[in-house]
């Protein structure tokens, strides 16, 4: 608790000038999450009275992209509060967490939509293709309007990866357009179980990719942005590096890296060339996206229980 109190002296505050009190990315995230709820809601209750099963796919990936927003703004807040010692690494399994949650929610939905689907392909049912239509026209400006002002201002990895995100989700919906307007002048129902079947495709997919990247991080695997053998190769290029053993890198969330390794130094050293030997040790990790260092230093020939490679 005694960190929030301190988090002033460790936080940047270059970008904090926008508003006054209020963190401007927590900012943003409070309008989407509301947004995104509040449409979430619209299309639950529109397809209902427009009996469309590709309207209610949407309003369950619609769902996902809510509780993500949401599950990200809790921890916007949360982030700030730093390590506790409860929770000594600080709250950053807390991202993974919401995403496994979130995931879950999304594949059992996806399974729900096709349960409720796939009788319709043998036995469409009528639709309001007119309500579905302004539905489809109030989702493709609604995400539009995202693109266009996330477009601005598009730095990130993070923020292309949502635009993109954004756009997918834009598609689907002109599809839903095109697919309103056919059915309209048609009486082709069954185009409206075929569309819902399609998003829940898209939904399926994205949550099981999702699923896999979140257990490797459970599992500690090793994190897809640091090559271990690489690592191992450059820590033994430097001088004093005769030999290493017991190398374990994971990550927190995806981004915050870790690594733990014992290195055999050449010849016994004083202890005042340790800080220069670990500053090259850093300079070495740095280049491969790890954040957190613990290093152990052996003289030669010393038994270690965990010298297994
Ligand atoms: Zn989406
Ligand atoms: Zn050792």
């Amino acid at each position: 608790m005694e960190h929030h109190h301190h988090h002033d002296h460790e936080h940047d505050h270059s970008h904090e000038h926008a508003g006054p009190h209020v963190h401007p990315v927590t900012q943003n995230l409070k309008v989407a999450f509301f947004l995104n709820l509040g449409f979430t809601l619209v299309e639950f209750i529109g397809g209902l009275i427009t009996n469309s099963v590709a309207i209610l796919s949407d309003a369950v990936h619609d769902l996902g992209d809510t509780f993500a927003i949401g599950s990200s703004w809790f921890l916007e807040n949360y982030a700030q509060k730093g390590r506790t010692t409860k929770y000594s690494f600080g709250y950053k399994r807390f991202s993974p967490l919401s995403a496994l949650i979130n995931s879950a929610i999304l594949l059992t939905g996806s399974f729900f939509i096709v349960f409720e689907t796939v009788p319709r392909l043998f036995q469409p049912e009528p639709v309001n293709a007119q309500g579905m239509l302004l539905l489809a026209v109030l989702g493709v400006v609604m995400n539009g309007a995202a693109v266009l002002r996330l477009r601005k201002s598009q730095d990130s990895v993070n923020q292309r990866t949502v635009m993109l995100h954004l756009m997918e989700d834009a598609l689907g919906w002109i599809a839903v357009l095109i697919g309103s307007i056919v059915m309209y002048f048609t009486g082709w129902t069954v185009i409206d179980p075929i569309l819902s079947l399609g998003i829940a495709v898209y939904i399926f997919v994205n949550a099981f990719k999702n699923l896999r990247a979140v257990l490797t991080i459970f599992l500690q695997a090793t994190p897809k942005d640091v090559d271990i053998e690489k690592v191992k190769e450059d820590l033994l290029s430097i001088e004093e590096v005769q030999d290493l053993h017991d190398t374990h890198v994971w990550t927190m969330d995806g981004q915050y890296n870790i690594l733990t390794v014992h290195l055999v130094l050449t010849q016994n050293r004083a202890l005042s060339e340790l800080p220069v030997i670990r500053d090259r040790v850093h300079q070495v990790l740095k280049q491969h996206h790890i954040q957190h260092i613990t290093v152990q230093f052996e003289v030669p020939g010393e038994m270690c229980e965990l010298e297994k490679h």
